[in-house]
Order: structure tokens, then C-alpha cells, then sequence
């Protein structure tokens, strides 16, 4: 990290996440001392501590004791926060909220002590009274006007004398000094904050990957990394499975027209994937393929409901009432069936409760069957060129036809920017494959033949 943040010349802010498994742990530990258990709560932040100070010791040896002074009255705190809920037996979301800060609060001065220690002037700061947020505890909301506001008194002056602050993310606090997070996986959209309140060049997100693949890398042997995408596509790409970030938390960078580009921490080199509000123009049709398992299909069927109005919100009043969420839709224009993709474990209780909600049509056989078909995936390939390409759809069908995969549903989004299919489970992986082979491998007349 020191390397990465040394290798800039330019001004930096530093947002720091929690060390691998320390937000998990506090998570425990909250739950422990909810149950009452407030001295195994208090066992987990006391290893936690440990571990940190270990780190100091490692990395700075004797140049780490504010940093050490620092973890020591954090600890202190959080355990007393932990014995308080152990006492009440009752973990708010705002109590919840103040231990896990722990994580990113302990991080910061470490980070920060190593910096300098590499001579690289550097002040740790907590976010509380920095970044301003509602008071949604648990998935607080950024107030962006306010955080700019606090951003340009606090940080601008240490900019300007050469220091960089490394700010804890994930964490805010309300107007009130309350404190609150971000929701998981937050330090991403911390960084996108600052990066919008200060006006940065720039939202760089080191993670452990070298950015966003063509396709997943254990499906796809030739998968490569794509060095530019857009917001759209990344939103699309994440839905559909790809984990790098969550496309929501650098929203406010994309918004204020900063790129975010995600690099590999352990590659710094390597070129990465940048994500801005509009992508580079390329000749590329499909950018990424992209699959997600464990669903089901459920299927609603019969010549009685076309040209019936209220149908289709009869079945999704069905799917509201069982709160279950649904990750395609496909109706055919003969409205002869409605078909609907949900995650597996809730296909049984979709059937029955379509059943119940369609048994006068179903006994008078205006709604033939309700089917259900599991386990299938979605297989999406995803690309702003498909929009206004003439047959991506045929060289897609051909692709999955010779390799004999069958598509059992289809469905397209009106802006073009992805063709998802149901195929089932066990043809997943050869879909993903043959889309892959298709769009990224060689052009159609060099293809090395089909795809087994
Ligand atoms: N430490 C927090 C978490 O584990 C935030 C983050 O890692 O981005 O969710
Ligand atoms: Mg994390």
C-alpha cells in the first residue's frame, strides 16, 4: 500500500477499509454480547486487538505507538459498548453501527504510521464529522453538500501542507456527530464520496483482482481483463454475478463525472478496469458474459389469459405478497404464458401460492399448468454495442445452437445492453463458453470449432 501511495505524485486521500475478517468478527461479537455473552464478545475484540497491534509491531516496530495508543483506547471503547448491549441484552442498528467502525478505526492509524514511516507525511482521520450522512443506521445515505462543506475545512488544509489523510470509509456520522456506516463492502462508495466532494481526478479502488473480466476465469480459460466499461454496463454486470464492486457505491464518483478505476492491489501494474459515465467507443458487440446459478423457473400457462387484463399483476401481486424477488421476466406476445425467474429455494413456495392464487383458473383450465423447472441459470452477455447492432441475437442463438445448448427462455431489456437466456444448470458453463467463444475469440470465419 505504502508503494501504491508513494508511486503518486499528485495530491491523495487514503480510504481505508477493516483488515480481512475484522468487520465479520465485530459482527459476532455483537451478536455474542446481544445474546448476553459480553465475555465472549469481549474475548473477539481483544484478539482483534491483538492481531492490529501485531501488524504495528511487524511493519513499524517502535514508530507505531500513537498508533498503538490509538487501537488501545478503541478497543477500550468497544468493549464497553459490548457490555452495555450484553447488559441490555439488545443491539440497536445504531449500536451496531458504533462497533463496527471499530474495524476501519483501527485500520487508519496503522496505514497511517506505515506512510510514514516511508516518508511519506500522513494523518489518520476518522470519517465521523466528515462524512455526513442521514440517519439510516446500518445503510446511511451520504449528504453530499455537507460532506463537501467538511471535507474542504478539514482535509484542505492538510492537502495543502503536504499531508496525506487517510480516512477510515465505510463510516459517516449524522449532522449530530452520531455514528453511522454505510452498509457492507461501504469503504467502495466512501471512496466515491470523497472523490465527488473533493473534486478528484481520479477514484481508484484497489481490490485483489486485476479488474473486470470478459467472463468469470474459472468458466472461461481465455477470459480477459476489460480496461474500460461503462456505468451501465458495470450495473448490469454486477447484477448478473460479478463481484468486483457493487456498481451503487460509486455512484457519486460516476455522477460528478470522475472515473473509477479498479486496480489489483497485489498488481498494481496492471492496467485495471475503468468505469466512467460513458464508455470509449470500440468495436466490441458483447463486452462480458456472465451467468448466475441456483435458480428456478416457475411458468404460468394457458390460452384463457390472453387478452385477460390484470393477469400479469395477479402473479406479481403473488410474488410481492411472498416476498420473494424476481430476476427475469418473459411473457410471449400471444400472452399464453408468463414465465419467472427466482432464486431456487422459493420455487416451491411460488408454486403453491400461484396455485391458490389461480385455482378457479386452473379448475375451469383458463390457466392450463404451472410449471416449475429447476435449477437453470441466467446466462447474460452484456455490451452498450449490442445497442443498434443488427444480428448479435442470431450469432448469440447460433453460437449456443452448436453447442447444443437449449435456451429455454429469453428475455431482452429495451435498452439493448444485455440478452439474458435460461438455460438450464448443468449447460451453464458450455453457454458461457460458446457466447464467450463467440464475441471475444476470433471472428466468426477463424473460430476454432464448436465449443464442447
Ligand atoms: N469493512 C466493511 C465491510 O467489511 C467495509 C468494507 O470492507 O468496504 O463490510
Ligand atoms: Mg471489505
Amino acid at each position: 500500500m505504502a508503494r501504491i501511495v508513494g508511486a503518486e505524485a499528485g495530491d491523495r486521500v487514503v480510504v481505508v477499509s477493516a483488515t480481512a475478517g475484522t468487520t465479520d468478527a465485530l459482527v459476532q461479537a455483537a451478536s455474542l454480547a446481544a445474546g448476553g455473552d459480553a465475555a465472549a464478545a469481549q474475548q473477539i475484540i481483544e484478539r482483534l486487538s491483538e492481531r492490529h497491534r501485531g501488524l504495528i509491531a511487524d511493519l513499524v516496530g517502535v514508530d507505531g505507538a500513537s498508533a498503538l495508543g490509538e487501537i488501545a483506547d478503541l478497543t477500550d471503547r468497544t468493549i464497553a459498548l459490548l457490555r452495555s448491549v450484553a447488559l441490555l441484552r439488545e443491539c440497536s442498528a445504531r449500536s451496531l453501527d458504533a462497533i463496527l467502525s471499530y474495524g476501519e478505526r483501527v485500520s487508519a492509524p496503522i496505514v497511517a504510521a506505515v506512510l510514514n514511516a516511508k516518508g511519506i507525511a500522513a494523518e489518520a482521520l476518522s470519517a465521523e464529522g466528515l462524512l455526513v450522512t442521514d440517519d439510516a443506521f446500518g445503510h446511511a445515505n451520504p449528504l453530499l453538500e455537507i460532506t463537501r462543506e467538511r471535507v474542504e475545512t478539514q482535509l484542505g488544509p492538510r492537502m495543502r501542507r503536504g499531508t496525506v489523510p487517510v480516512v477510515t470509509g465505510f463510516v459517516g456520522s449524522t449532522v449530530d456527530g452520531v455514528t453511522t456506516t454505510l452498509g457492507r463492502g461501504g469503504s467502495d462508495y466512501s471512496a466515491a464520496v470523497f472523490a465527488a466532494a473533493l473534486g478528484a481526478r481520479e477514484c481508484r479502488i484497489f481490490t485483489d483482482v486485476s479488474g473486470v473480466m470478459s467472463a468469470d476465469p474459472r468458466i472461461v480459460a481465455d477470459a480477459k481483463p476489460l480496461p474500460a466499461i461503462s456505468y451501465a454496463e458495470a450495473a448490469e454486470l454486477s447484477y448478473f454475478g460479478a463481484k468486483v464492486i457493487h456498481p451503487r457505491t460509486v455512484l457519486p464518483a460516476i455522477e460528478a463525472g470522475i472515473p473509477v478505476r479498479i486496480l489489483n492491489t497485489f498488481a498494481p501494474g496492471d492496467p485495471g478496469t475503468t468505469i466512467a459515465r460513458d464508455t470509449p467507443r470500440d468495436n466490441t458487440v458483447v463486452k462480458a458474459t456472465t451467468s448466475l446459478g441456483g435458480l428456478g423457473l416457475v411458468t404460468v400457462q394457458g390460452a384463457g389469459m390472453s387478452g385477460v387484463p390484470g393477469f400479469a399483476a395477479r402473479v406479481f401481486d403473488t410474488t410481492a405478497a411472498e416476498q420473494i424477488s424476481v430476476l427475469m421476466i418473459s411473457q410471449a406476445s400471444s400472452e399464453n404464458s408468463i414465465c419467472l425467474v427466482v432464486p431456487s429455494d422459493s420455487v416451491t413456495r411460488l408454486d403453491g401460492a400461484l396455485r391458490r392464487m389461480f385455482s378457479r383458473e386452473l379448475a375451469r383450465h383458463d390457466v392450463e399448468k404451472v410449471a416449475i423447472e429447476s435449477p437453470v441459470a441466467i446466462v447474460s452477455a452484456v455490451g452498450e454495442g449490442m445497442r443498434g447492432t443488427p444480428g448479435v441475437a442470431a450469432r448469440l442463438f447460433g453460437a449456443l445452437g452448436r453447442a447444443r445448448v437449449n435456451v429455454i427462455a429469453i428475455a431482452q431489456g429495451s435498452s439493448e445492453l444485455n440478452i439474458s437466456l435460461v438455460v438450464s444448470e448443468r449447460d451453464r458453463e458450455t453457454a458461457v463458453r460458446a457466447i464467450h467463444q463467440e464475441f471475444h475469440e476470433g471472428s466468426p470465419g477463424d473460430r476454432k470449432g464448436s465449443a464442447t
